[in-house]
């Protein structure tokens, strides 16, 4: 490609408004620029970037034996309605209505879109096991959009589904699933982390998220250096979208820093005060979000029925909190509603006994219940679930902001580690979570109507950009991968007025693209320096300058990530890039 033909319009300076050094060169490369918050086009080069990031998708789906359609980015509020998600996705989900005032969905995620049609189209056992996948547009409206293509509100997504007869077909598509992740984000380059997510109330235990190591990750990656257990640490800011797989992908796996295993039996209920401390007293006590704060709640209860009581001035409410706290398990109550089931309104007798502990609840007249007192450490930050009948410690996870170094893991009281991730991809097993909601059944070798037994698998296909350049990148701008770069060559001409550097370069051009090499040929009048400067910010794998030795058939050539240049004869370029 010749870059007077193409557009790729470079900057010399950062754009102001780009936090993140991927931010940065994609806009001053000229891959990407905003039309809005959160919504990006892809210029040519960046497009070619995002296609080699796609063909990498395909061919290791396709190798897994998923196979590739395309549903609707469009949905009507029914399909949703039907899965429930209508009422529980939030804010995230970007709603619109057509000319006859009916209302629809921009598609956030597809489980809903998927489930209708195979519940339609696949009846019996003996087209199980199924997996289909596509890459599309999602939309979400992010609460904070930001660092470029690291969260859009428009954003490319590789999405798949498997639909199995049993619990043991469903292992084996998501182990297929798992394995064809790690070679994708091996292809693009990536150092990268499977860890555990916390499957939440949504039910089976199985949910990984892939990491991608960066600083800037706005997930915390704890991790054991002994045996080698790595979990989501952080709660990260709630997305409130009821999304089977974001509602995990938010909640911290505690395991590895739990300091005790809660007894599991008795209905043990986690109540919340406010009179003694309000989520958002322990906001503002804590500096944490409200969100994280009743997620770490539902954590403690460690699967048990939660009972929060709501108040109607409070910036939770109760659809919010019932959201969080996972429908299935939760009770939600007013002080009247307690009043009136219990008799009585919870008192406070906190701090019950750890002196730096700001205490929550304990009532004893709410009878029939064992209680969890819920505290918040004011030395170091820790939220602490105290069960009275025991030693007093149920369970205790590290710092909600920032990991506490000194924790051990509680597998193997190895040291603990904790990075910064990027999530590029998440599985999931599902179960039958949406097959029942929306009866979507197939007939057993017996005759029998069964729900499909789900999993479901996304890789943020634009948000890989980004993070790869994250990766990949020094002072002076990209250094693409070689199976992501946008083109292998970067060819210069130092003096284009010059007939012989010029016609050296035209011929190498011509040349190189006969067998098969992509070359972006940079022809521009402008200086040398102008065009080196260029050719460090673009990243491409190899620089070819043709300059003061033309005459002699002598090139320049640079691999991007030595600092040495070298040189060699013309001719034997075509070779030498093979
Ligand atoms: P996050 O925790 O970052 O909000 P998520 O858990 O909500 O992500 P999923 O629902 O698991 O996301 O979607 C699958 C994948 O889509 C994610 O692993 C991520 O790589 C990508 N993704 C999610 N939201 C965005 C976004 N706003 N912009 C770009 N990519 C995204
Ligand atoms: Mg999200
Ligand atoms: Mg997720
Ligand atoms: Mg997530």
């Amino acid at each position: 490609m010749r870059f007077r033909q193409t557009l790729i319009p470079t900057l010399r300076d950062d754009p102001s408004d780009a936090e993140t050094a991927s931010h940065r060169f994609m806009v001053r490369a000229g891959l990407i620029r905003q039309l809005a918050s959160g919504i990006y086009t892809y210029l040519p080069l960046g497009f070619r970037v995002l296609r080699n990031v796609e063909r990498i998708v395909r061919e290791e789906m396709e190798k897994a034996g998923a196979v590739e359609l395309l549903l609707p980015a469009l949905h009507p509020a029914e399909l949703w309605q039907e899965s429930g998600r209508w009422d529980v996705y939030g804010d995230e989900l970007m709603r619109l209505k057509d000319r006859n005032d009916r209302p629809f969905a921009l598609g956030a995620t597809h489980e809903e879109a998927i489930t209708a049609l195979v519940r339609d189209e696949v009846k019996s056992y003996k087209k199980l096991p199924l997996t289909l996948y596509q890459i599309q547009t999602k939309f979400r409206d992010e609460r904070r959009p930001r660092y470029g293509l690291l969260r859009g509100r428009e954003f490319i997504m590789k999405d798949a589904y498997s639909f199995d007869a049993s619990q043991e077909g469903l292992d084996r598509s998501y182990t297929r699933m798992y394995d064809a992740y790690s070679a994708i984000f091996r292809r693009c380059g990536l150092s990268f982390r499977a860890i555990e997510a916390d499957s939440g109330a949504i039910g089976g235990t199985d949910t990984h998220e892939f990491m991608a190591l960066a600083d800037i990750g706005e997930d915390t990656i704890v991790h054991c250096a002994h045996c080698h257990y790595a979990a989501n640490l952080e709660l990260a800011e709630c997305t409130d979208n009821g999304n089977a797989h974001t509602d995990k992908a938010t909640m911290t796996d505690d395991e590895s820093v739990r300091q005790g295993t809660p007894s599991a039996s008795g209905s043990r209920q986690i109540v919340e005060t406010p009179d003694v401390k309000t989520i958002a007293q322990l906001t503002r006590f804590l500096g944490i979000g409200a969100d994280r704060i009743v997620k770490s709640i539902a954590l403690l209860a460690d699967g048990l029925p939660v009972v929060a009581l709501v108040r109607g001035d409070r910036e939770l409410n109760e659809t919010k909190v019932r959201r969080l706290l996972g429908a299935t398990t939760t009770e939600l109550m007013t002080e009247q509603h307690i009043a009136e089931k219990l008799g009585s309104v919870p008192g406070y007798i906190g701090p019950v006994g750890l002196p730096d502990h700001v205490a929550v609840i304990a009532d004893e007249e709410i009878r029939g219940m064992r209680q969890v007192t819920v505290g918040a450490n004011a030395s170091d930050r820790h939220l602490v679930g105290v069960d009275p009948e025991r030693d007093f410690r149920v369970s205790h996870y590290g710092d909600l902001r920032t990991a506490s170094p000194g924790d051990r893991c509680a597998r193997c009281g190895g040291e603990l580690r904790f990075d910064k991730g990027i999530e590029v991809g998440h599985v999931f097993k599902l179960g039958t979570k949406y097959s029942e909601a929306m009866r979507a059944t197939y007939l057993d070798d017996t005759g029998k109507s069964r729900p499909y037994i789900m999993g479901c698998y996304g890789i943020g296909v634009s948000r890989l950009l980004s993070a790869i350049v994250e990766q990949h990148h020094d002072e002076a701008g990209i250094v693409w991968p070689t199976e992501i770069t946008p083109y292998r060559v970067h060819l210069i001409v130092v003096q284009n007025k010059d007939p012989v550097q010029k016609e050296l370069a035209e011929s190498l051009y011509d040349g190189l693209r006969k067998t098969g090499c992509e070359v972006l040929y940079d022809d521009r009048d402008d200086r040398p320096g102008a065009k080196f400067a260029d050719a460090d910010l673009l990243g491409l794998p190899l620089r070819v300058t043709v300059g003061k030795r033309a005459s002699e058939g002598i090139v320049e050539c640079k691999r991007r990530n030595e600092s040495e240049s070298f040189e060699l004869e013309a001719e034997r370029l075509p070779d030498f890039v093979r």
